[in-house]
Order: structure tokens, then sequence, then C-alpha cells
């Protein structure tokens, strides 16, 4: 049973490879004449303004565990007050051009799919189809007691009507403080109405994988089969810090399929790497996808657009 383990720590700064363009040909070089399977982690997202804990030079922090959302209600309705200001920004956030590169390759049939290990939609946003969301979605929201799951944006009426004002009054003070120490995110929280399950009156909790939980069994097997049915495995924007991600690296690795990385640092997975490229993912892929494009002679209007189309969105 393959746990996602409560340590985070920030990779070891390195410097990136010069030459973007003369890397992204060796990118192109390898998915050219195969089906290759991606998949993804918070790096490919941080352009769009999501944050990875785990970039060279990011602080130190310790991630919700799922014993701690377990362990009492006033740190649930602590989460969940967070939650209720907070998932509005994520859903605000757009693809990058590292997001549509991904799409625009699947739709020129050189990606297969994408497993990834975020949540926030990005993926789905850019027009990628084939998507397994290893770690769930903060768009679905799921009963503990029960198992019914319902949407994030049907949770948002409940909350909203049973804590009216209360958005407007915390923006009044200043966002609540990410406090290490549980007091004081208490007392800023307290009168917080949290919501239970509409079928069973059981937990809700965000369909997310949080620390110290199993990415459920069925999705696992799903994300191997389609590690099975390619060619070929790239990895973007991920360290592969989690089993959860490293696990598919060395499948493919130990079934023969050239595994490529393209990540800001080091990874777990550098000794497995047939390619391994130190850049950003948001300048690395769109540029081995339009010499592919321009390679095969063939103007995909959709992917054109992707790849083209769109600006880089920040919510800071
Ligand atoms: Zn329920």
């Amino acid at each position: 049973m393959v746990r996602r383990p409560a340590a985070w720590e920030p990779a070891e700064p390195t410097t990136p490879d010069p030459d973007p363009q003369g890397r992204a040909r060796d990118l192109a070089g390898f998915l050219s004449g195969r089906r290759t399977l991606a998949l993804t982690g918070a790096g490919l997202s941080t352009p769009s303004g999501i944050p990875d804990y785990r970039s060279p030079g990011s602080p130190r922090r310790t991630p919700m565990t799922i014993q701690m959302f377990l362990s009492s209600p006033d740190y649930r309705r602590h989460y969940w007050a967070r939650n209720h200001l907070g998932w509005r920004h994520m859903d605000a956030a757009r693809p990058n051009p590292a997001h549509r590169a991904l799409a625009a390759l699947e739709d020129g049939g050189i990606v297969s799919g994408v497993l990834t290990q975020n949540v926030d939609m990005l993926h789905l946003k850019a027009g990628s189809r084939r998507i397994v969301d290893l770690h769930g979605s903060y768009g679905r929201v799921i009963c503990l007691d029960c198992g019914h799951r319902l949407s994030r944006y049907t949770l948002h009426r409940s909350l909203e009507a049973m804590n009216p004002g209360f958005a407007d009054r915390v923006a009044g003070r200043g966002a609540i403080e990410v406090a290490p120490d549980a007091d004081a995110m208490v007392a800023d929280t307290a009168s917080f109405v949290v919501a239970d399950c509409p079928q069973c009156g059981g937990t809700l909790k965000p369909d997310i994988v949080y620390f110290g939980e199993s990415v459920a069994k069925d999705v696992v097997a799903q994300a191997f089969s389609m590690v099975d049915d390619a060619d070929a495995l790239l990895v973007a924007g991920s360290s592969l810090t989690v089993m959860s991600g490293l696990r598919f690296v060395r499948h493919a690795a130990a079934h023969g399929k050239p595994v490529a990385i393209v990540n800001r640092g080091t990874t777990r997975g550098d000794r497995l790497a047939e390619l391994k490229i130190d850049h950003r993912c948001e300048v690395v892929l769109p540029l081995a996808a339009v010499l592919l494009r321009d390679a095969a002679g063939h103007r995909d209007s959709a992917g054109h657009q992707r790849l083209q189309g769109g600006t880089m969105h920040t919510v800071a």
C-alpha cells in the first residue's frame, strides 16, 4: 500500500540547462514517432499561480495530513473556512502554455494521455481528454461516511447560505492567518458553520488524496494500464518525491519504455531517464510541440490555437 508521506522537502538548487531551444529539439526527437504518456506534477502549474512547495528555494512546509483532518471538529471548521475562501482562487486559475502544449500534442496523436498529481483541473481546462487525476480534484467533495460525491460548486452554495457575510467580514480584516499555531487559526474561523453530507449527515472532505492517504486502487490500475499502452513516458514538472508518481517511472523503465523528464531541479527518476531537461515546462513543452507540428507539416487548427492563443494567467 503506497501512502503519501507527510514530509515536504524543497529540492536542491540547480542551474537550468542553457539553450532551451536546443533542449526542445531533443525533446521533439524523443517524442517523434512514439505514443507518449505524460505524468505531470506541481511544477507544471506554478506559472498558473498555484504554488509548488518542492521547487528549489521553496519554503519548508508541513502539509495537512488526513490524520489532522480527522482529528478534530475545530480543525475541520478551520479547514473548511479557509477552503471556502481559497477554492475560488484555484477555480480562477487558467492553463499555461505547458498545459496547452500537452493538449495540442494529444490532438496530434503524440501524447496518449495525462496522469497528473495536480488537483487543479488545469489539464481539463486546457483541452486534454484522457486525464487521470491521481490525487483527486478540487472540484469534487466526498462524504467519508457514505461515499456520496457532490461538486464543490454545489457545496459552495450551501456554505454561502449557512455563513452569510463570512467572506466579507474576513476580507475586511485581511486574509486569514496561515499560522502554525492552532489557537490563532481557530479564533479567526470559530464562527464558521461546516456543511454535512446532504445524504447521510456525515463528514465531507474535498475529493483530494491528502498526505497519509492512499490513491484509490482503481485509479492506480487505470494509470498502470495507460503506462502499459504507451510507447514512452514523459515526466513534466514533478520531482517525483512521492512514490505515487515515481512508481510509474520505475514501471515504464522496468518494461523497457524510454523515459524523458522535463523539470526544474533534480528528480528521483533522473537515473532512469534517457533524456533529462532541467528547464521550465512552460518554455520547453510549447517549443517542442511547435517543432513536431511543423515537422508533421500538418496544421491542426485546434492545436495551433492552443499553442498560440491565450496568455499566462497568474492568480497570486
Ligand atoms: Zn454521506
